[in-house]
């Protein structure tokens, strides 16, 4: 990791006031990005290369901070969650699970088939690193894709959400009787450990990407038509630094969406427990406890529980932008202390970390990996969870 001591040590002395960049930004090369590992580290300049194969391939997280411009979503970044003090919560959730006929009637017409097809196709791409040709070229597979599994309910929608880069993320949206959004969303581009390496991303997150597709394909045939707002979130640029989903949420954020649930999957294919993992940090203490709930009922096991640190997934892309500071409050206060919540994220997974895939982030992440039981109790979840929390 690069040094940032000297600027660590300046910033110490005062844990809530939000970490600057580093003040000499390296204008002569625009292709040098922003990346922060925590919420202590003020960022650091790096290249693309410098990126893939210095952090992401040593399974170090971080976040691409380059293009975040709202200050309290910065500010969140570098304040740590135990100092963060909500004054009001949006969302409570359910004590009680009441649709289970309705979501197990959807859950028996889940099967293997489709995930296997999909994720055979998905891994074939040399690699789906968000600025390559590859990646682009499997954005475009998934939007038709995605879009053939709509087609049975002529309401639902499927958008491209352009970026930066050539890679979208896509949008499907089942329209609800309430505008309040339930969303689940699974990144789809991979890395193999840099921007050349051949990269099939089986575990991650094709595996998760394949979750959410079978659950759009039983839901859509059915006609399913939710009271709450469903969308089924597939982000660009995961591996590059949360990149796709920090700029779905920014704009969710400014147009001022209510995201009464977000649920991250990423990686849903590799379960030496057999059990699915339901992770505690950056997330929304009580959605957690909620999707507990789902998961053990809709799963029919007990849920395995772990921390993955800063930035791990696009669950941290929700976190960091769902809230809205008070107007009321002075301007010397923490920005976010009297914020009110409107997105609240959740993190599943299919292993604690210790025994997840050793595959992930290399060329070796193959289909041949991939346990599809894993990913049917991850479909059964995803159903179970979206019947359930369109009633909220
Ligand atoms: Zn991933």
């Amino acid at each position: 990791m690069l040094s940032t001591s000297i600027l660590s040590a300046l910033l110490v002395s005062s844990s809530l006031v939000a970490a600057a960049p580093p003040e000499v930004r390296p204008n002569l090369d625009a292709d040098l990005r922003l990346i922060k590992t925590s919420e202590a580290d003020p960022g650091v300049w790096v290249t693309e290369d410098q990126k893939i194969e210095e952090y992401v391939a040593k399974n170090i997280y971080f976040i691409d901070i380059t293009d975040i411009k709202n200050e309290t979503t910065l500010a969140r970044l570098s304040t740590k969650p135990e100092e963060v003090h909500l004054a009001a919560r949006a969302v409570a959730y359910p004590t009680s699970l009441t649709h289970q006929a309705e979501a197990n009637a959807l859950i028996a017409q889940l099967t293997q088939t489709g995930p296997k097809t999909w994720l055979t196709t998905l891994t074939n791409f040399f690699n789906r690193y968000y600025r390559s040709t590859y990646g682009t070229q499997a954005g475009t597979y998934l939007l038709t894709q995605l879009q053939t599994l709509a087609a049975p309910n002529p309401a639902i929608t499927v958008t491209s959400f352009r970026h930066s880069f050539a890679q979208p993320s896509l949008i499907v949206r089942i329209p609800g009787a309430r505008p309040d959004l339930i969303i689940v969303g699974a990144h789809y581009d991979s890395t193999g450990g840099s921007t050349r390496a051949r990269g099939p991303g089986a575990d991650d997150n094709g595996s998760g990407v394949v979750t959410q597709m079978e659950a759009l394909r039983v839901l859509a045939a059915a006609g399913f038509q939710p009271r709450n707002t469903i969308e089924l979130h597939f982000y660009a640029g995961e591996e590059g630094g949360l990149l796709g989903s920090q700029a779905v949420f920014a704009s969710y954020a400014r147009a001022g969406a209510s995201v009464l649930a977000m649920v991250c999957q990423d990686m849903t294919g590799y379960s030496p427990s057999g059990r699915v993992s339901v992770y505690t940090d950056y997330g929304d203490g009580a959605l957690v406890a909620y999707v507990r709930r789902v998961v053990t009922l809709y799963t029919g096991l007990a849920y395995t529980t772990d921390a993955c640190g800063y930035g791990c997934s696009d669950h941290a892309s929700a976190y960091s932008n769902g809230f809205r500071k008070s107007k009321s409050i002075p301007r010397s206060y923490v920005r976010w202390d009297h914020a009110n919540q409107r997105i609240a994220a959740a993190y599943v997974c299919d292993e604690v970390i210790r025994t997840s895939s050793p595959y992930i982030h290399s060329p070796n992440d193959a289909y041949s990996t991939i346990d599809f039981n894993a990913v049917l109790r991850h479909s059964k979840f995803t159903v179970g969870f979206l019947v359930e929390a369109s009633y909220i």
